[in-house]
């Protein structure tokens, strides 16, 4: 079974079902054994089994993360991509936003960013969101960007984006989402299906706790996740009946954990997972967990699993 295909909204660009996360290429904040060749190389097997949704920040180590992943697109070709990037929270002013992006079509090498998002709502609500959609209509008037997209939007900042945005659709919403953290379905996902949002799914392996290689003897100690509260010990050990779950299906279908569990995403209709990778292994594994469905008896095992689980954020 090859990859499939969808359009991201109402009138966006064709991505695979399973994108490439590049939080990863910002430097050692994710640990010793990040390397930006191995990050390249690991776009470029994503590419070679029909992944074609690649995302970055200028956020991600300063600027770093775009420009490993224009290397890239360089080697690999910019046209069989689809590029996503965000600008920062501290650059939402109608000129700034202009700027941002102009230096992410540098740093990226490009000269249209293919889905181009806002990284998060102003939490102290100092810019007017309607003078930020309009740097981005203005973006999207000029062919600078094909795509108007957000990321970490609560419904009442879409319904307010949309209206700003007069017409212009937005493509998708990048949210966190994954197994043990699902509250967007509480209102962000259905608003987003009713209105043809297509949402972006971060974190999809709850930054490795999903893939069954960490517990409570076992965490990662790079300073991501030394503050991620999914690796104190209390949340691994509610997570692991889940992950075993997800254990045993994968053994039964020849399968990984981290498949598994990227496969329950893809099975939600208009949800696309951009798990992150280091290296060309992870990124084969990530883009082979488009490559089978879960049955209805295997969704409803790990539903059970983990609407049984409480993460404890204190
Ligand atoms: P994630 O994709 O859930 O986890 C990524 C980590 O899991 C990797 O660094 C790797 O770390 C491990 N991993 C990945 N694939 C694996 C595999 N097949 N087998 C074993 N381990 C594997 O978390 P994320 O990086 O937070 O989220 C993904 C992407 O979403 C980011 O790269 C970024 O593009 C985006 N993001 C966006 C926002 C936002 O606010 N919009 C926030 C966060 C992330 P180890 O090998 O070290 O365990």
């Amino acid at each position: 079974m090859g990859l499939e295909y969808i359009k991201l909204g109402k009138s966006g660009p064709k991505v695979s079902v399973v994108g490439i996360g590049t939080w990863q290429a910002s430097g050692k904040q994710w640990g010793d054994d990040v390397k930006d060749h191995l990050i390249v190389k690991a776009i470029g097997r994503s590419l070679e089994l029909g992944v074609n949704l690649v995302d970055t920040a200028e956020l991600y180590g300063d600027g770093h993360s775009e420009k490993v992943v224009g290397r890239a697109l360089k080697k690999y070709g910019r046209e069989n991509f689809v590029v996503a990037t965000k600008f920062h929270g501290s650059h939402l002013h109608y000129e700034d936003v202009l700027k941002a992006c102009d230096a992410s079509l540098k740093r990226l090498g490009v000269k249209q960013i293919d889905l181009y998002q806002m990284h998060w709502p102003d939490p102290w609500e100092q810019v007017p969101l309607k003078e930020t959609m309009k740097a981005l209509k203005k973006l999207h008037e000029e062919g600078k960007i094909l795509s108007v997209a957000v990321s970490n939007f609560a419904v009442r900042d879409l319904e307010e984006a949309r209206s700003a945005l007069d017409g212009v659709e937005i493509a998708s919403n990048q949210v966190r989402y994954n197994l043990l953290q699902r509250e967007i379905e509480e209102e962000v996902l259905p608003y987003c299906t009713k209105n043809g949002i297509s949402i972006l799914a971060w974190s999809p392996l709850a930054q490795g706790v999903l893939t069954g290689k960490y517990s409570p003897s076992k965490v990662p100690s790079d300073r991501v996740r030394k503050r991620n509260k999914l690796f104190e010990r209390r949340n691994l050990k509610a997570a692991a009946p889940l992950v075993r779950v997800l254990r045993e299906i994968g053994e039964a279908r020849g399968r990984t954990p981290a498949q598994v569990a990227l496969n329950w995403i893809i099975s939600r209709p208009g949800v696309v997972p951009i798990p992150g990778a280091k290296n060309p292994s992870q990124a084969e594994e990530n883009a082979g967990a488009a490559e089978f469905k879960l049955t209805a008896e295997e969704l409803q095992r790990i539903e059970e699993a983990s609407r049984a689980i409480r993460i404890s954020y204190f």
